[in-house]
């Protein structure tokens, strides 16, 4: 460490240096991200609230009631309008707490959990903290959870079943209404993970898109996790994880001797108000046709994407439910394909089931980036 600090000017120059070796997604060069540009009322609501303490809510109140009412005006498009959670850090720490509650919860010694093959690999984390057998469940044809796995799997250890709604790499909803309906009659702990798709889907649903239920509509669901740092536009970091009831919340509770509350339940001590309060800001902002309009441009340049890639003679790994497609080539590899493309600074990325191009078409990709990437990839591959 320097003895002497620097000038404010300095320091401001040589974060500019740092921050130009960043890519941006402004650029429209990022298309294998989940994450995208932060809307600027988020932004201005997170700068706002960059000394709230959501750890300490009692000292916080007015913070507490923006987390609080985000949560209810989550859960009212997520099928209840009474629902118990915390705006977090995000999917990860969403998923974690699930699953920590779900095994609280139950109470069964040596816990198994069952997750698509399909999951986001924050489930072994979970399951590695928590001390958690993962049992993967096979996929369908359509990469989707396979229910008769899932039945042959379950067993008097099982403490959760975890359905994702938008499957990190494909995009791909789970049979939740059937999970919903089979976790029901065995009485265990169903999980949905709409970190992706939790933004998206409920507002494809309003414009008639015919898209299956996933939501605490289903009266199996325990918990939703859903991330509005991906199409919610919040800032990172700003996850959110939703009960159905309280006692779950209660379940994984511990003392908290010298704050403002009296217990807590998140896994983050002292944590962000910043995050709450640019979820209520975006929530209020952009309103039900907001988030219709966002989920409907996003889809529609999705279209695009996907016919210029089938007229490429390309193959498409599954028809894409979500704005996320994947795609391969028949003559090259896909790592050579993915290099091709960073060579002409498109960070695309790759799946790892199948093996594809993966390519997420979020809020800061709009057609013109499109049509130049397809144009790219014409050279790439045409005469290849
Ligand atoms: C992104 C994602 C996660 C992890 O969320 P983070 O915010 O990156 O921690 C979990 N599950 C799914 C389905 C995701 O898409």
């Amino acid at each position: 460490m320097d003895k002497q600090g620097l000038s404010r000017e300095e320091v401001f120059q040589e974060l500019q240096g740092y921050q130009k070796q960043d890519l941006t997604h402004r650029s429209g060069k990022i298309l294998g991200s989940m994450c995208t540009c932060p809307h600027e009322v988020g932004r201005d609501a997170y700068s706002m609230f960059l000394e709230s303490n959501l750890g300490d809510p009692g000292l916080f109140t007015g913070t507490q009631r923006l987390e609080n009412e985000s949560i209810d005006i989550i859960g009212s498009f997520l099928g209840l309008n009474k629902v118990f959670g915390h705006i977090i850090t995000g999917g990860t720490e969403a998923n974690i707490m699930a699953m920590r509650a779900a095994r609280n919860y139950s109470g069964i010694k040596n816990p198994e959990i069952i997750v698509p093959k399909s999951a986001h690999f924050s489930f072994k984390k979970a399951s590695d903290m928590l001390c958690l057998k993962i049992k993967e469940a096979e996929l369908d044809s359509n990469y989707k959870m396979d229910l008769g796995s899932v039945e042959e799997l379950l067993s008097d250890k099982t403490v959760a079943v975890v359905g994702v709604a938008g499957t990190t790499e494909l995009g791909k909803i789970d049979p939740i209404q059937d999970l919903s309906k089979l976790c029901q009659e065995r009485n265990i702990y169903l999980h949905v993970d709409a970190a992706f798709g939790g933004f998206i889907i409920p507002f494809l649903k309003e414009l008639d898109y015919d898209l299956p239920n996933f939501d605490f509509s289903l009266d199996g669901v325990c918990s939703i996790t859903i991330d509005p740092h991906k199409m919610g536009l919040a800032p990172i970091p700003t996850g959110c994880i939703l009960f159905r009831d309280e006692k779950y919340l209660d379940v994984m509770s511990i003392e908290t001797p010298y704050l403002t509350e009296k217990r807590q339940s998140t896994i983050v001590g002292t944590r962000s108000g910043a995050s709450a309060a640019a979820t209520w800001a975006l929530l209020k902002y952009m309103g039900k046709e907001g988030y219709m309009a966002l989920a409907k441009k996003c889809m529609e340049i999705t279209k695009t994407l996907v016919h210029g890639i089938r007229e490429l003679g390309l193959e498409l790994i599954t028809e894409p439910e979500l704005n996320i497609v994947a795609f391969k080539s028949k003559k090259m590899s896909i790592d050579e394909l993915a290099q091709k493309l960073n060579d002409r600074e498109w960070a695309v990325s790759i799946s790892s089931y199948p093996r594809a191009i993966r390519i997420i078409v979020m809020p800061h990709i709009n057609k013109e980036h499109i049509n130049k990437f397809l144009a790219d990839l014409k050279q790439i591959t045409v005469n290849y």
